[in-house]
């Protein structure tokens, strides 16, 4: 078919090139066929004069319907030649091969007196697709297809922009969280606890508006905006069905897995005017949620943030602490009760806060692991017993154990706890060291039985099982955890002497430990009559409490303690009222 507007190839060059032989002519007539990309020359109507073969494939110049991209072109011609401008456009097609997407640059060009357009276009497909992914990578999550934080950011910003007219409706902004997401992880592994996130994803995404938006901020965190929004009551209802939809029990690879979810939550426009404030303060009730049980859906109020703020204190307090290392360590026996020796001795952090008084760990611990600090802290611990070796032997004999408490957190922490199995192994004296972790550190599928025993026992350090019976496992997990040590729990040592069930608790975890060849200790030990049923009615050897000591600083103690005292105190004597305890360089306690 011949367009009689369609300039001959041949003719085109020839005006372009006057003087050219033929023999030049072909070989020019043949680059311009060939060339990679495409090139088209189009006149005032649109219609394509010249197109070399890359621009017939793009454009199916010549095809019997002409293509939509085809009309595009000779609108975009007619326009640009009117207007006298170039562009530079990104066009695409789809064709049998699949979409693709080209770059052209449009110049108008005066060619033999004639006002054309001279168009180039080169295939940015694949380019295209690259920035894609990193787009949706950077907008969307993989895992659940959610937008991203800056997403949901963005969109709550672009309802805040309008929030000054007074048709606009408020909004709600609630953060979510995955209850014990973490645990679920540990002990299902992580190919479940992603199907779980896909399986949330579903479950709360179920009964949304097209204006509403959910998104994953994080691990097992999630934005949800409510849009619009008449009334608090009308959230929180939809919120309660929500909730009664997660709970439902989830089935996955045959396990059946119960999960909840915290939410807090702020509206707009009574709880902030930004989106961080907004966000900031349904983080801060999902925090409240997280304290009170959980699985539940609380509104923000003023209260809250007072409380915020004064975590933020105790947190800026705690890092500052660390930075100037005000921490240190008392030091409590483990005392054989059948032969009064000193068995070892156990650190326990104190923190000398801004004021110079000293706060028992009760109010710092947790915060100090939640916040990452713990590990830091743990670390100061190990260097202020290397400080204090000589003291410590001195005080209470040479061949004590040490005993450090790791929260069951780091237990499992293989980065952390690597480093600091070389830290104990570089003191020089590990093989009188021993970690004291609280039960959940076993019953979970952490590295701590598999990866990081392992490397304990190997230079030589002790494990002790802390508080025990008060944790998630139950006595049958016993079996399967290998420690040297069980400390039971002070809750079940407390009035042992009038309390029947507790005394068969004892026994039962006695014999157990017994046949699994761990040391019993008994936490706790207050008062005379419990110590008194301890060495009466069990087999248990050792024992720690105020009834023997308190925790101590050494450099209280020294000049209590005169240095020639070895005077060994009776077995299950009654202790002078208010007499303070004292060690002689034995090791052995007295009152
Ligand atoms: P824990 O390891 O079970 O330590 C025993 C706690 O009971 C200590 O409290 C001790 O002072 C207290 N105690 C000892 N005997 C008696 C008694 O007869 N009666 C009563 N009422 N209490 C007694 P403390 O020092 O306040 O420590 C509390 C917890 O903080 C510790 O419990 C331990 O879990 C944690 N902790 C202490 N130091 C560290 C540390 O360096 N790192 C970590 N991760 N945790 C620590
Ligand atoms: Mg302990
Ligand atoms: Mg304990």
């Amino acid at each position: 078919m011949h367009d009689p507007n369609r300039y001959d190839l041949h003719t085109a060059a020839e005006a372009v090139n006057e003087g050219a032989n033929d023999s030049e002519l072909n070989i020019l007539r043949d680059i311009f066929r060939m060339l990679p990309c495409g090139v088209t020359l189009q006149d005032e109507y649109g219609h394509v004069l010249l197109a070399n073969d890359a621009a017939t494939a793009q454009l199916q110049v010549g095809a019997a319907e002409p293509s939509s991209e085809m009309g595009q072109r000779r609108e975009a011609a007619t326009e640009l030649l009117r207007a006298g401008r170039a562009a530079v456009v990104e066009e695409s097609t789809a064709s049998v091969a699949g979409k693709q997407v080209f770059l052209t640059s449009h110049r108008p060009v005066r060619i033999a007196g004639r006002d054309l357009l001279l168009s180039s276009s080169a295939d940015i497909t694949e380019q295209k697709a690259f920035e894609d992914t990193l787009f949706r990578s950077a907008y969307y999550d993989e895992l659940t297809g959610l937008p991203s934080r800056r997403v949901i950011e963005h969109r709550v910003n672009k309802l805040l922009a309008q929030g000054g007219q007074a048709s606009q409706a408020g909004f709600a902004l609630a953060f979510l969280d995955i209850d014990n997401f973490k645990h679920i992880n540990d002990y299902y592994g992580h190919a479940i606890g992603d199907a779980l996130l896909v399986e949330m994803t579903r479950r709360l995404g179920m009964t949304l508006r097209e204006s509403d938006m959910l998104s994953r901020i994080s691990g097992d965190e999630f934005l949800l905006l409510l849009h619009p929004v008449q009334s608090q009551q009308e959230v929180a209802e939809y919120l309660h069905f929500m909730l009664e939809r997660i709970r439902a029990p989830l089935f996955i690879d045959s396990s059946e897995i119960f999960a909840s979810v915290s939410v807090g939550v702020s509206l707009y426009p009574e709880h902030g005017q930004s989106y961080d404030a907004l966000r900031q303060n349904a983080d801060i009730a999902m925090y409240r949620v997280k304290n009170n049980g959980k699985g539940t859906a609380v509104f923000f109020d003023a209260s809250m943030e007072r409380e915020a703020q004064a975590r933020t204190r105790i947190e800026q307090s705690l890092r500052l602490a660390i930075l100037e290392k005000r921490f240190c360590c008392v030091f409590q026996p483990k005392v054989d009760i059948r032969t009064s020796q000193v068995k070892g001795i156990e650190a326990l952090v104190r923190l000398r806060d801004d004021e110079g008084v000293i706060q028992a760990p009760g109010t710092f611990i947790n915060l100090a692991v939640e916040l990452g600090l713990i590990d830091e802290l743990t670390h100061l611990v190990l260097a202020e017993i290397v400080k204090s070796i000589d003291s410590i032997n001195e005080t209470f004999g040479p061949d004590t154990t040490i005993s450090i408490n790791v929260a069951a957190k780091q237990a499992g922490n293989a980065e952390f706890m690597r480093p600091f199995a070389d830290a104990i192994e570089q003191t020089g004296f590990p093989k009188r060291f021993m970690i004291e972790v609280t039960e959940d550190a076993f019953v979970t599928k952490t590295l701590f039985q598999d990866e990081i025993l392992p490397i304990l026992r190997n230079i030589g350090v002790g494990i002790s099982i802390d508080d025990f019976g008060i944790g998630y496992s139950s006595l049958s997990a016993l079996a399967d955890i290998t420690a040297d040590e069980i400390k039971i729990d002070r809750s079940f040592i407390t009035d042992i002497h009038k309390r029947p069930r507790s005394q068969g608790i004892l026994r039962a975890i006695e014999s157990l430990s017994e046949a699994l060849g761990m040391t019993v200790i008994a936490e706790g030990v207050e008062t005379y009559e419990e110590l008194a049923y301890l060495q009466a009615a069990t087999r248990i050897r050792y024992a720690q409490g105020y009834y023997f000591s308190r925790p101590i600083f050494l450099e209280d103690l020294k000049p209590a303690v005169p240095r020639s005292s070895e005077s060994r105190a009776g077995l299950a004597s009654r202790p002078a009222q208010e007499s303070r305890p004292a060690y002689s360089r034995a090791g052995r306690y007295r009152r």
